[in-house]
């Protein structure tokens, strides 16, 4: 008896570690999968990532440069002054109003944004909110009031606005726009001068960016807008000094080689590519090189007071084109007169660079058909 029942007591035992090691077994695994399930929420919610757009894009920025990007002041904050529509000033402190949107209905004219979504869809889980709130309305309707702000979009003297100015039609040295105010979405600690534009245009740009923030793009400011004759001619001038200096030019090649953004292509003083030892670029070359991205005093649309330059990066670059900012601005634009003056595969017609950045108005009739028809200003106008 005694043996048999220090042998149940042993089993007993037995049994009871079983238990308790089942136990400890059970309570380790779900340890193990609920450090899993944390993980995976962590790696999802980007708990980890301590990197965000702007330190991405911050190598590209000491490479790249365009007209726009002197003078590179980080992004503080968004000041947005009216002196007109006084009562924006409180749509643009609050958070975005979503209860006037909720009625609408008519989603049937959503047609071009597939590829939006596609492009964006492995982005952040931010980035996809943004796009899937700018998915289900873009086209519908405003989702801000635009009561006072229809006779800016939509100005009575529309045709006003429309013309070109570049090499071909240039403004004259004395041109200055005849109504500019301080621009309300001016990024802070920008030149005096920088930060005007034309009255209509800005408070149609007023309009757009209080969109743009009701959307979730709430920090593209204006880097710059009205610049004068002067201060252009200084700018192009300054362009080509600083370039003559430290550019080279490769005979064999035949190509200008901007150090700026290719210093890979030079090797001890010779071209990476053939050899060949470099030379420096004569004032002719370096003058036809700079007209790539900046242009000669009264050739420039920022004299006329009807564009501006608008991102959240700390300057102008590439690395804004695919950021679901450029996206959304560039697919609105026209809804508030404004077109993308400078875009993506027309170099040919306007004789500038892709500026994912650079927003010309022009009215919202024009700019919608531009919009719809795929034109540039000059083929609108041509
Ligand atoms: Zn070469
Ligand atoms: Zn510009």
């Amino acid at each position: 008896m005694a043996t048999k029942r220090t042998t149940n007591y042993r089993r007993k035992k037995r049994n009871k570690n079983s238990l308790l090691y089942i136990a400890l077994s059970f309570l380790v695994a779900a340890i193990a999968v609920g450090v899993i399930i944390v993980c995976i929420l962590a790696e999802s919610e980007g708990w980890f990532d301590s990197s965000n757009d702007v330190s991405d894009v911050s190598k590209d920025v000491s490479n790249e440069y365009s007209e726009d990007s002197l003078n590179n002041s980080l992004i503080t904050d968004v000041s947005y002054i009216s002196e007109e529509p006084d009562e924006s000033v409180e749509n643009i402190s609050g958070e975005p109003d979503v209860s006037d949107i909720s009625d609408v209905s008519d989603i049937s004219d959503i047609s071009d944004i597939s590829d939006v979504s596609d492009e964006t869809s492995d982005k952040e889980p931010e980035q996809n909110d943004k796009t899937k709130a700018y998915e289900d309305y873009i086209g519908i309707d405003y989702a801000i009031d635009m009561t006072k702000y229809e006779q800016y979009v939509a100005p009575k003297n529309e045709k006003d606005f429309l013309f070109l100015v570049n090499p071909d039609n240039p403004l004259s040295k004395d041109f200055v726009p005849a109504d500019l105010v301080k621009c309300t979405n001016i990024r802070a600690g920008r030149p005096a001068e920088w930060s005007k534009m034309d009255r209509t245009a800005n408070y149609a740009l007023e309009a757009f960016l209080l969109e743009a923030k009701h959307y979730g793009f709430d920090d593209i400011t204006v880097t710059n807008a009205y610049r004068s004759y002067a201060s252009q001619n200084s700018l192009f001038t300054n362009y080509v000094k600083s370039d003559l200096k430290s550019d080279y030019y490769c005979d064999k090649c035949n190509e200008y080689i901007d150090v700026s953004y290719e210093k890979s292509k030079v090797k001890n003083g010779k071209c990476a590519v053939c050899g060949e030892k470099l030379r420096r670029p004569t004032k002719e070359e370096t003058t036809a090189h700079v007209l790539t991205y900046s242009t000669r005093a009264g050739t420039s649309e920022h004299q006329s007071g009807l564009c501006c330059d608008m991102h959240n990066l700390p300057a102008t670059t590439s690395a804004f084109d695919n950021t679901p900012e450029a996206k959304w601005l560039a697919k609105n634009a026209h809804r508030f007169g404004f077109i993308l003056r400078y875009p993506e595969g027309k170099q040919h017609i306007t004789g500038i660079k892709h500026e994912s950045w650079h927003f010309r108005f022009v009215g919202r009739t024009a700019a919608t058909e531009m919009y719809e028809r795929g034109l540039t200003l000059d083929e609108y106008l041509g």
